[in-house]
């Protein structure tokens, strides 16, 4: 069982998670990017062919009936952080502290059969088949009323955070809604009190209006580097039209995404050959009615640097590319591999 523990000076959970030191590291021990890639294609649990070596199949997504082969693959995280049979909300105090008894799924998202390394190297049809494996398992949660938020979260690469090579995403949802999340989101609603407009619309308005940190926009969603950017080449995804919950996008408006994400990704890996990137989506918690002021978006920024004293001490970041520089660096940046 998960332990989540509560820390009341910053009023932030932790989940002490030990199984997670057991699982397998692409990275470790190898002394070049090359030879990761020789030495690792072979046995990928991720690979087309080897599916027995990951836990159970939850869906998959394929290309046609007639063609076997899966383009998505869901799964359960064979060392997850949090477990599906906990409480759905019960607290008890330990000392000054808190202990939490609650329950979590923690699914990996593969998108690829092959072994593709970034989201930049995805085909039209993965693409597609990522995109909806997403929208569905984020629906599925949240019309589950034991669960309270999703983060869906991909680490590619490394120094992003990521242990297995194979391009995979993960979706970690639980009973609780963590302080950052409803600080966000309070924010928004506060926002929202003020100006009777949802934030993440206001700050996309503002940027179109504006135009020196937008970096490209389709005919549903828009890309900017915002105004104040906590990263060097933070990248703001979001839908113009506001309104749509995620997991409420079209079939059509989840493959213009992906396609739009994918050209950006492109983007940043033309500026910065190779970097380590992380992808969130933010999306409101399922168990508060924050349609009209906490609209979803996707942050995708690269890792140029680890946070240092001051920014763990302060949480105010130091960002050496203003975002203005960082658009325009993008926005003309090839947007083929
Ligand atoms: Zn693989």
């Amino acid at each position: 069982m998960a332990d989540f523990r509560w820390d009341p000076v910053n009023g932030q959970w932790v989940i002490i998670a030990e199984n997670r030191a057991g699982r397998p590291n692409d990275f470790e021990q190898a002394d070049t990017y090359a030879d990761i890639v020789k030495s690792k294609r072979v046995d990928c649990p991720f690979c087309y062919g080897n599916e027995a070596k990951t836990p159970k199949e939850i869906a998959a997504y394929q290309a046609c009936e007639k063609d076997g082969r899966w383009l998505t693959r869901v799964f359960s995280n064979k060392y997850p952080a949090v477990h599906e049979n906990g409480g759905v909300n019960h607290q008890t105090n330990v000392g000054p502290y808190r202990k939490g008894d609650f329950l979590g799924h923690h699914e990996i998202i593969v998108e690829s059969p092959e072994h593709k390394t970034s989201f930049s190297q995805l085909s039209d049809e993965e693409i597609d088949a990522a995109f909806k494996a997403y929208r569905d398992r984020i629906a599925l949660f949240a019309n589950d009323s034991k669960l309270s938020h999703a983060m869906l979260f991909k680490n590619c690469r490394p120094d992003a955070g990521a242990s297995i090579e194979h391009l995979h995403s993960q979706i970690l949802c639980t009973s609780i809604t963590t302080e950052k999340v409803l600080r966000r989101v309070d924010r928004a609603k506060q926002y929202f009190e003020a100006n009777q407009v949802d934030v993440i619309s206001a700050i996309a308005d503002f940027e179109v209006s504006d135009g020196s940190r937008v970096i490209e926009q389709t005919d549903n969603f828009i890309a900017f580097c915002p105004y104040a950017s906590r990263f060097g080449y933070l990248t703001t995804v979001t839908q113009k039209s506001g309104g749509n919950d995620f997991f409420r996008l079209t079939d059509d408006e989840v493959s213009e995404l992906g396609k739009f994400i994918r050209k950006l990704v492109i983007k940043l890996e033309n500026r910065l050959p190779n970097a380590a990137y992380n992808m969130l989506l933010h999306i409101a918690p399922f168990d508060i009615s924050a349609d009209e002021y906490y609209q979803w978006h996707v942050e995708i920024f690269p890792r140029l640097a680890n946070p240092a004293g001051y920014e763990w001490g302060t949480g105010c970041w130091i960002n050496p590319v203003a975002p203005e520089h960082a658009a325009d660096s993008l926005r003309n940046s090839p947007d083929v591999i």
